[in-house]
């Protein structure tokens, strides 16, 4: 049995992004729990990004943060891009359907290609 690992089946995914660096800083305004892992998570060819990385906030629930803009923007050939955006989770497991207070993570996700010439579209 030799299942592809994940990195294999990101680069199935994304065949033209061969070279990348992306970047996942964290902004946290206001409150931030003790102990929680609020450091950039940086991500390459090798160990490739999720396509929605965990929010961080232990309290979070339903969060995320959707790589899928940044890496199809790689992936068409840009050689940056950048998105900034919200945790869409909420905090806390009080109140009803919509009593819990939206979760204050955010996330600036930064993606840059390096020399995996875009330009030279079929490489197969
Ligand atoms: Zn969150």
């Amino acid at each position: 049995m030799s299942s592809p690992t994940y990195a294999e089946t990101f680069a199935a995914s994304f065949p033209t992004l061969t070279d990348f660096r992306i970047m996942v800083r964290f902004l946290a305004p206001g409150f931030m729990p003790p102990g929680v892992d609020t450091d950039d998570r940086v991500y390459r060819p090798g160990n490739p990004p999720p396509l929605a990385v965990p929010c961080p906030n232990p309290r979070c629930r339903g969060g995320g943060f959707d790589m899928t803009g940044v890496l199809s923007e790689l992936a068409r050939g840009q050689r940056a891009a950048t998105r900034t955006m919200r945790c869409g989770g909420q905090e806390g497991r009080t109140g009803g359907r919509h009593g819990a207070p939206p979760c204050y993570m955010g996330a600036e996700i930064h993606g840059t290609t390096g020399n995996g010439a875009p330009g030279s579209p079929s490489a197969d």
